[in-house]
């Protein structure tokens, strides 16, 4: 299974790509998780990175399209993947259909997860992670547990997760990343889903989505038959 998942900062694409990983064994492959790793261990690329990402803008498309060119190039990656924070632009959206080209494996689904303008405003605000155990919690809808999530927790919000840098994100959304939702279904690899419920409900409707289609009206068609 190859699949894009697209939705607005706070959609909760890290979270259903996390569950995605554990039912189906195929890795999730986040940009953004990617680029902070790349700032924290002090690479060239996390040099270049940090401030365009303190500052709620997009990293360039070539050097995107580098990152994810190495990346779905690694073994695990052979099986499916799971696209979390890519492709933003349509450029990035072209680069790696060219790239699945050649490698024979295209996409086989895109799902844009919906949430309201407000609501995204306050997950992002109430999002929290772990410098230690690197578990994500979101002090409104998904606090850490009572005792803590590991032996030695560290709760820290992401830099651009701050209430003035939010905003700027999803600007850049509206303007660079949604064009895609059209692109994709013209391309017949669109499928939407209402992300605004909880993280169980949201995982059900994800992997409905995900059911090949053509395929829910097979037990239709045996019993008008049958
Ligand atoms: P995310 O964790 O997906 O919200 O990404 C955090 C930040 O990393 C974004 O705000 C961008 O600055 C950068 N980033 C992640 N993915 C991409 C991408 N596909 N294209 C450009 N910038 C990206």
């Amino acid at each position: 299974m190859r699949i894009v998942l697209l939705g607005a900062p706070g959609s909760g694409k890290g979270t259903q790509s996390q569950r995605l990983v554990e039912r189906h064994g195929i890795p999730q492959v986040s940009t953004g998780d990617l680029l902070r790793a790349a700032v924290k261990a002090g690479t060239p690329l996390g040099v270049h990175a940090k401030a365009i990402m303190d500052a709620g803008k997009l990293v360039d498309d070539a050097t995107m399209l580098g990152i994810i060119r190495e990346r779905l190039g690694e073994a695990d990656a052979r099986q499916g993947f799971i696209l979390d924070g890519f492709p933003r632009t349509l450029a990035q959206a072209a680069g790696l259909e060219q790239l699945l080209q050649a490698l024979g494996t295209p996409l086989d689904a895109v799902v844009l997860m919906e949430v309201d303008y407000d609501k995204l405003v306050k997950r992002i605000s109430g999002r929290r992670s772990c410098t230690n155990c690197g578990r994500v919690f979101n002090i409104h809808t998904a606090p850490p547990p009572p005792e803590g999530c590991c032996a030695a927790p560290q709760l820290v919000q992401r830099p651009d997760d701050k209430e003035e840098t939010v905003a700027k994100r999803l600007k850049v959304y509206d303007e660079q990343t949604k064009p895609l939702v059209e692109h994709y279904a013209a391309l017949g690899l669109l499928r939407m889903i209402d992300a605004d419920a909880g993280v169980d409900e949201v995982t059900n409707r994800l992997e409905a989505s995900l059911v090949p289609r053509g395929s829910e009206g097979i037990d239709v068609v045996e019993s008008v038959q049958g």
